[in-house]
């Protein structure tokens, strides 16, 4: 077999090896259809079960009640950014609250603002994104038509601890990468999307979870791939699906829930492996500078610079030497980002931490 090194993109990303495995014995025939799981229709039997299964699980795993919608779609969150205001804000009088904390946040208002009004209820901007809101900070408005934020934002690292409390304006969440990586009170929430290549499974799928109730909103006609009441009524098969993008989030579902115990189980592996590292940076007396303040550090991304910024290519170099790859922050950010979502072992994380350690010693 390849040797596998410790893959901390933030992007598709690593993937749990039983997974990969189980994947590789399927890629030529599944158990009882004799086809490959790319070979099978998205009609049959096989894929229905596997449908059904991937659905089964996330409601499982994220206690996902009955009036809710799973939709399997494409096109990435960016289309998301964009069919949320569509379906929600077209047409509107209302305007739609934004939080912003990212780059990602950016996006999305930028998509929206092509629909409707938007108010900016915070903004991390003038301090380059380096935390989330408190509660009291943001200027929301009680009728907006809903309030969007990003809970994690992938570039910069920072994410929200508590989703924010609008009362009672529905509130819309990207969690593309921090979904499934700790439990959330689905109640809180109106619509939740995520693309899958972070946590979930590869690219090519993208995670909606959105409650009923939010359906009846959408006054506006729209074409049949940008509405949403066309996906929930066609149960995300009015165009072919992502088939094998959709049976690698039920593998990973089944292994979060089977090899893992669930996700206050998985919170608490994320926790541990985040700390080791925020505590290197903390301990570094300034040789390494965190970029998030410490009450908004992501447990997914895990952002810092050099002091010294000339060691950045010598730190790369020397970490791959070590199985430490996919290690360069975003340009916007600079420095280093370690993602270190779900799948990433508890082992790579240590063997970056001891590297980063070592790095210290001899050129601090
Ligand atoms: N939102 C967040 C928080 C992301 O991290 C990303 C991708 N890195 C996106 C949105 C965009 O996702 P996609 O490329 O699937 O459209």
């Amino acid at each position: 077999m390849t040797e596998r090194v410790y893959n901390f993109s933030p992007g598709p990303a690593v993937l749990p090896l039983p997974v990969l495995e189980e994947a590789q014995r399927d890629l030529v025939a599944l158990p009882d259809a004799g086809m490959s799981i790319l070979e099978i229709s998205h009609r049959s039997p096989w894929f229905k079960e596997i449908h059904e299964q991937a659905e089964a699980n996330l409601r499982d795993l994220l206690k996902i009640p009955e009036q809710y919608k799973v939709l399997f779609l494409q096109g990435g969150a960016n289309l998301q950014f964009s069919m949320i205001a569509m379906n929600l804000l077209r047409g509107s009088k209302q305007s739609a609250d934004y939080i912003l904390t990212g780059s990602w946040g950016k996006k999305a208002i930028k998509e929206a603002e092509r629909e409707g009004t938007v108010n900016i209820a915070w903004s991390g901007e003038s301090d380059n994104f380096k935390r989330v809101p408190k509660q009291d900070q943001l200027q929301l408005n009680p009728d907006a038509a809903y309030a969007h934020f990003t809970s994690n934002e992938t570039i910069q690292g920072v994410e929200f601890q508590t989703e924010p409390d609008t009362s009672g304006v529905p509130l819309i969440c990207d969690a593309s990468s921090d979904i499934l990586s700790r439990p959330i009170p689905i109640d809180n929430y109106s619509l939740i999307y995520a693309g899958a290549q972070k946590n979930a499974g590869p690219s090519g799928v993208t995670l909606v979870i959105l409650r009923e109730d939010l359906l009846e909103r959408i006054s506006v006609d729209l074409h049949s791939m940008l509405d949403y009441r066309v996906h929930c009524d066609k149960n995300s098969t009015f165009n072919t699906p992502p088939v094998f993008p959709i049976y690698t989030i039920s593998l990973v579902t089944k292994w979060l829930m089977e090899d893992i115990g669930g996700l206050e189980k998985m919170e608490a592996v994320n926790r541990a492996k985040a700390q080791l590292l925020y505590d290197v940076i903390d301990e570094s007396e300034g040789f390494y500078i965190g970029h998030a303040d410490p009450d908004s550090r992501s447990l997914m991304n895990v952002t810092w610079v050099l002091k010294d910024d000339s060691l950045l290519p010598t730190f790369i170099e020397e970490a791959k030497q070590q199985n430490l790859y996919e290690l360069k922050g975003h340009r916007s950010v600079g420095g280093f980002r370690a993602s270190i979502y779900n799948a990433m072992p508890m082992e790579g994380v240590q063997c970056l931490r001891d590297f980063m350690v070592e790095f210290q010693k001899r050129c601090g």
